[in-house]
C-alpha cells in the first residue's frame, strides 16, 4: 500500500487523531532475559511523551524496538499505517516506510567526521528520500538554520561543540520530515551547558507540533515539555499519566520508589 496518498485520502482531520504511533503488548526477550512485558503505548500527532525509569529499565530497548533495530519477541509496532507484528519480519518496503517516518537521536551523536555538517545532514536526503544533491544541500542548510547551526554548514563536525554536534544529528534525524522522533538520552552524555541548549531545541520541537517519544532523566523537561510520563521498571511500564502527577505524585510503589531516589 502506498501510505502516503492513503494517508492523503483519509483528509486532515482524520490524520490529526490518528495514532502516529501504537504499540499493543509488545514484548522483548535476550535468550531467558525478559527485557520488555506488555507494553502498550500509543501517542496521537503532536504529543510529547518522556520514558523515564532506573537504567535497565528497558527503555533504549523499546526505542530500538519501534524503529526495528531491535525486532520485538511479541506484540504489534503500529507507526502511522504501518503495522509490524512481532515473528513477522517487516519487508525491506515496509522497512524503508518504517525508516521514512521516524527520525531517531542516540546519546552520541555518531555524525560521520570526514564529511562537513551540510553533508552529514544532506546525504540523508538523498539516501533515503532519494533527493538530488542540490535539493538535499539547500533542504540541509534550511535545517541547519533551524537548529541555529547554518554557520557551521561548511566545517567538519570537529570544530564543532559537542552541543552543536547533538543539534547536528537533530537536523540529520528532522531531514527525512519525520512523523515521529525517538530520543534516546539525547543530552546524558553533555555537561549542562550543552545540554541546555539541547534540550531548548527539543522544547522548540515539541512546540512546532512534532510527535516525540523522548526516553530522558530531565525530570524538569519531562514536566515542563510532555503531555505525559511514562515510568518503566524491569521491563513493564509500572505508571503512566500527566507529567506533573505522575512526577510528583507518583500512584504506584514502584514508581515512587525510583522518583523519591531521583528527586
Ligand atoms: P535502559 O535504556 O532503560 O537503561 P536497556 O533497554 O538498555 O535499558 O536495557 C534493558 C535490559 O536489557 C538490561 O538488563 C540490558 O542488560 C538488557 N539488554 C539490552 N540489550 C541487550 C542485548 N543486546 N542482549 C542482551 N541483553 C540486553
Ligand atoms: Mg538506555
Amino acid at each position: 500500500m502506498n501510505l502516503d496518498s492513503g494517508m492523503r485520502a483519509a483528509g486532515v482531520t482524520v490524520l490529526a487523531r490518528e495514532p502516529v504511533l501504537r504499540l499493543d503488548a509488545v514484548g522483548k526477550r535476550f535468550g531467558a532475559l525478559v527485557v520488555l512485558d506488555d507494553i502498550n503505548l500509543t501517542l496521537r500527532a503532536g504529543e510529547v511523551v518522556s520514558l523515564i525509569g532506573p537504567g535497565g529499565s528497558g527503555r533504549s530497548t523499546l526505542l530500538r524496538c519501534i524503529d526495528q533495530l531491535e525486532p520485538p519477541t511479541s506484540g504489534r509496532v503500529r507507526v502511522g499505517g504501518l503495522s509490524i507484528e512481532a515473528g513477522h519480519p517487516p519487508t525491506r518496503a515496509e522497512l524503508s516506510d518504517l525508516r521514512r517516518m521516524v527520525g531517531m537521536v542516540f546519546r552520541s551523536p555518531g555524525l560521520f567526521p570526514h564529511l562537513t555538517v551540510l553533508r552529514n545532514v544532506s546525504l540523508a536526503l538523498e539516501r533515503v528520500l532519494g533527493r538530488g544533491r542540490v535539493e538535499a544541500e539547500a533542504r540541509g542548510l534550511a535545517l541547519l538554520e533551524r537548529v541555529g547551526l547554518a554557520g557551521r554548514a561548511h566545517h567538519t563536525p570537529s570544530r564543532c561543540s559537542d552541543g552543536e554536534q547533538q543539534r547536528i544529528a537533530i537536523a540529520r534525524a528532522l531531514a527525512i520530515e519525520p512523523r515521529l522522533m525517538l530520543f534516546d538520552e539525547p543530552t546524558a552524555a553533555l555537561d549542562p551547558e550543552p545540554g541546555r541548549e539541547v534540550l531548548a531545541l527539543m522544547r522548540s520541537l515539541a512546540d512546532d507540533g512534532m510527535t516525540m517519544l523522548v526516553a530522558t532523566h530531565e525530570l524538569q523537561f519531562a514536566e515542563t515539555v510532555s503531555d505525559r510520563v511514562v515510568v518503566m521498571a524491569e521491563g513493564r511500564v509500572v505508571e503512566q499519566g500527566a507529567s506533573r502527577q505522575v512526577i510528583h505524585d507518583p500512584r504506584s510503589d514502584r514508581a515512587r520508589r525510583f522518583l523519591d531516589a531521583v528527586l
